[in-house]
């Protein structure tokens, strides 16, 4: 049998019915580009009837509609990386189940891929969604220390793109469990195009990430990409002991003058800056030993409860 030449994945959480919608769209544009195809439907752990909706669009063998369910939420990263790697087709497209990316942009994605020498195709959002300032304040911060420390730019960098098989198989070999979708799907390399979009609003229900959440996303982003942030303890320690030896010299001056400050003031300023940097340091480290923790447990990344449409 050939193989398919194309499989959406897509993760869910909590969509309900609006996977209908997303079905028929995406059947919509996918049906006339006339080539073999499968969409792949992974269920973050949804605790509504997003399920249900799924098994029974699979259950139409005319859709190829294929479905993961997760035995609890693992998050869209783990949902992502359980999509691409049991996606068949020669070429994957990732995209948001909640209608915020455009679906009409799959047959360019394609149409871009087939004209050759591109492995990735990554779609940008011109614009960001609308939110709220905290969220927007907070993205902005990220992306600036995110950049400064990995090179890489993830401002309105979005998980809707398209990867050929050589990316798909990279991907498939990076094995972390505190996995970072955009951050290893830039890792892998290989030739890149850009096209933009502008995200549509959401039809139902609120975005599914809690402040807490992304702040979770952020540090470990960060943490399972790049390791210079413990470099920030070297530079720190340096700082200190400079001001340490200006600090100490001083002193000593002062006792040679016979002037020495009544010392308590600056004893306290004193404790109170190193306590911090040391508490800093320390937390630092925590941070990175929780991570080496998590993945020296090797635990899978997601536990699949049920499929519906696999072989
Ligand atoms: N999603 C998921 N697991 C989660 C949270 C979200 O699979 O724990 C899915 C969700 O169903 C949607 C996509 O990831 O298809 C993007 O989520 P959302 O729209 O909440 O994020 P935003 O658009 O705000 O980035
Ligand atoms: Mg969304």
């Amino acid at each position: 049998m050939d193989m398919i030449k194309l499989s959406i994945v897509s993760p869910i959480y909590n969509e309900n019915s609006l996977v209908n919608d997303f079905a028929k769209e995406v059947l919509k544009v996918i049906k006339p580009m006339g080539i073999s195809y499968e969409i792949l439907l992974i269920d973050d752990g949804s605790n509504d009837d997003t399920w249900q909706y799924i098994s029974e669009l699979s259950s139409n063998k005319e859709n190829n509609i294929k479905g993961i369910r997760f035995s609890r939420n693992f998050g869209k990263e783990c949902a992502l990386a359980a999509g691409i790697e049991n996606a068949k087709g020669e070429v994957v497209i990732t995209i948001d189940s909640d209608l915020q990316h455009p679906v009409e942009l799959i047959p360019k994605m394609y149409e871009i891929y087939k004209q050759g020498g591109t492995n990735v195709v990554e779609a940008v959002k011109e614009k960001r969604q609308k939110e709220s300032l905290l969220n927007r304040c907070f993205a902005k911060f990220y992306y600036a220390i995110f950049y400064q420390l990995t090179g890489i730019n993830l401002k309105n960098a979005s998980d809707f793109k398209l990867f050929d098989r050589a990316a798909i198989d990279a991907m498939n070999r990076l094995i972390e469990k505190e996995v970072f979708f955009r951050g290893i799907s830039k890792w892998v390399g290989f030739n890149r195009k850009t096209i933009y979009f502008t995200t549509n609003d959401r039809k139902a229900n609120i975005s599914k990430w809690s402040f807490a959440k992304k702040i979770k996303l952020a540090v470990n982003s960060l943490t399972s990409y790049t390791t210079k942030p413990l470099l920030f303890i070297l530079l720190m320690t340096a700082v200190f002991f400079i001001l340490s030896l200006i600090s100490s010299i001083e002193v000593f001056v002062r006792y040679i003058n016979n002037t020495t400050l009544a010392g308590f003031p600056s004893v306290i300023l004193l404790i109170c800056i190193m306590g911090t940097a040391i508490l800093m340091s320390l937390s630092l480290l925590a941070i990175y030993i929780n991570q080496i923790f998590n993945e020296v447990k090797n635990r899978p990344r997601y536990i699949v409860a049920q499929t519906c449409g696999i072989k």
